[in-house]
C-alpha cells in the first residue's frame, strides 16, 4: 500500500485509482491532498469529462523534488521546463490562456456597471 503522494509522483491520478493504490476511502483522498496543498505540494485537481464526475489529480509541484513541475492539464503531466514559469505544458498553454483571457473579460463586464446594462440590454 502506498500513499496519495508516492502515488501522484508515478503521474496523474483520478480518484478512484488513487483509493485503489492507496486502499484509502474517498474522503481520505481528498484529504490527503488538501494535506499535501497545505504542506507546499501543488495537486491540480481537474474534473473528468463524462458520466462519472471524478476529480484527477496531477502533482504540478513536489515539495519533496523541486526540480520537477508538471503540466496541471487534466491526464498531461508533461514535465516543465524551467524557463515554463506557468503550470503548463506548451501543448496546453493556449487553451488555458484563452480560458483565464474570457473570465477576465467575464470579470470585468461584472465590474463594469455601464457594461452590465449593455449585456441586460441585449438580452
Ligand atoms: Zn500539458
Amino acid at each position: 500500500m502506498t500513499g496519495v503522494l508516492a502515488e501522484l509522483r508515478r503521474g496523474p491520478r483520478t480518484t478512484s485509482q488513487l483509493m485503489a493504490a492507496t486502499g484509502l476511502s474517498k474522503n481520505a483522498v481528498q484529504c490527503s491532498v488538501r494535506r499535501a496543498n497545505r504542506h507546499g505540494h501543488d495537486v491540480a485537481n481537474a474534473r473528468v469529462c463524462g458520466g462519472h464526475h471524478e476529480a484527477l489529480y496531477t502533482l504540478v509541484f513536489d515539495r519533496d523534488n523541486p526540480g520537477v513541475r508538471r503540466c496541471a492539464a487534466p491526464g498531461c503531466g508533461t514535465v516543465l521546463s524551467h524557463s515554463n514559469g506557468t503550470r503548463w505544458c506548451r501543448r496546453h498553454l493556449p487553451g488555458v490562456a484563452f480560458v483565464l483571457y474570457v473570465e477576465q473579460l467575464l470579470d470585468g463586464i461584472g465590474e463594469a456597471d455601464e457594461q452590465l446594462e449593455l449585456v441586460g440590454g441585449a438580452r
